[in-house]
């Protein structure tokens, strides 16, 4: 038998993303092998939401452009993506508006058909007018009915038309920076205008990575004692985080390096990872670490009034 996604997952072939979605969620939920679901079955399901992702993926690919037309029918939107998809690239899912369809309730009327009505001030409430050549015609505005409604179509808020968004899934580049322009372009499958996407930096990642002169950079926060005593350091990298260690009495304004293990250029090499250090001291102590601080500072204080002592007497 032929793989038909579609069919398995019960869903026409214009089903967007969303509806894809919903049904695997639904299906999967019902024939989950922990549930007692039919493995196979389950297993073919998981391909098939795979397969249609993959499929809507490839048809709508984003190219990175330098910037929008200065004129022209378009939308400028923004494409929230983290750390690793602008590394890495790879599929990601947008909402994107729809062709626009004529309001159910109002039938494109713009008013509401069960709104408060008044009567026409251009026929006056007859419904008719009488024209140049002195013939009976109906009134263009009432159109015939002596009164009209005033309120507009709460559905549509009185445009007559309803914008729809859907949600499609595109794929993204790889090697991409924050404020670059990505172009997805209108067609029959994807939204019915060119968008172009003005690329950020998810707001989870930007406490770990920041990018500093184009260059990805990741931010470890060192506590005070590290600095002198020098230890261990956990450090976001786009492959995960990991451990470096830190020399005794290092200096927090040197940046350190991961080699090739930063962003990827366009050709697909990498660049390097920068690491920046940012010291930071513990507001709330605890009356132990306080009182070891205050003896330790005691100590410190001691040491250099005999360093200071021991110079000048030379
Ligand atoms: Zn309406
Ligand atoms: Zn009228």
């Amino acid at each position: 038998m032929k793989f038909d996604p579609y069919k398995l997952l019960g869903i026409s072939p214009q089903a967007d993303m969303a509806e894809i979605r919903r049904a695997f969620r639904e299906k999967a939920r019902r024939y989950h092998p922990d549930m007692g679901g039919d493995k196979a079955l389950f297993l073919a399901l998981k391909r098939s939401y795979e397969e249609l992702c993959n499929r809507r993926a490839q048809r709508s690919s984003l190219k990175v452009v330098k910037e929008p037309p200065r004129t022209g029918n378009y939308l400028l939107t923004f494409l929230d993506l983290s750390v690793r998809e602008l590394a890495f690239g790879g599929v990601v899912s947008v909402i994107v508006p729809d062709k626009s369809v004529v309001c159910p309730r109002c039938q494109g009327r713009k008013v509401d058909p069960q709104g408060r009505q008044s009567i026409c001030t251009l026929c006056k409430g007859k419904g008719v007018l009488e024209n140049r050549q002195g013939e009976v015609i109906p009134c263009p505005r009432c159109e015939g009915q002596g009164k009209m409604v005033v309120d507009p179509c709460p559905i549509c808020r009185g445009r007559g038309r309803l914008e729809r968004e859907r949600e499609i899934e595109v794929r993204v580049p790889q090697g991409l920076k924050p404020n670059d322009i990505l172009l997805l372009p209108a067609s029959p499958e994807g939204p019915p205008v060119d968008i172009y996407f003005e690329i950020q930096v998810h707001g989870h990642d930007r406490d770990n990575f920041i990018f500093k002169e184009g260059k990805l950079a990741t931010k470890v926060r060192l506590p005070f004692w590290k600095v002198i005593l020098g230890g261990k350091v956990q450090v976001s990298t786009l492959e995960g985080r990991e451990e470096i260690e830190i020399p005794p009495g290092f200096d927090p304004a040197t940046t350190l390096t991961l080699p090739k293990r930063g962003a990827f250029r366009a050709d697909g090499t990498r660049e390097d990872l920068l690491i920046y250090f940012e010291v930071y001291f513990p507001k709330n102590l605890s009356p132990k670490a306080l009182e070891l601080l205050e003896k330790l500072a005691q100590i410190l204080e001691q040491e250099e009034k005999d360093d200071g002592s021991s110079q000048n007497g030379g």
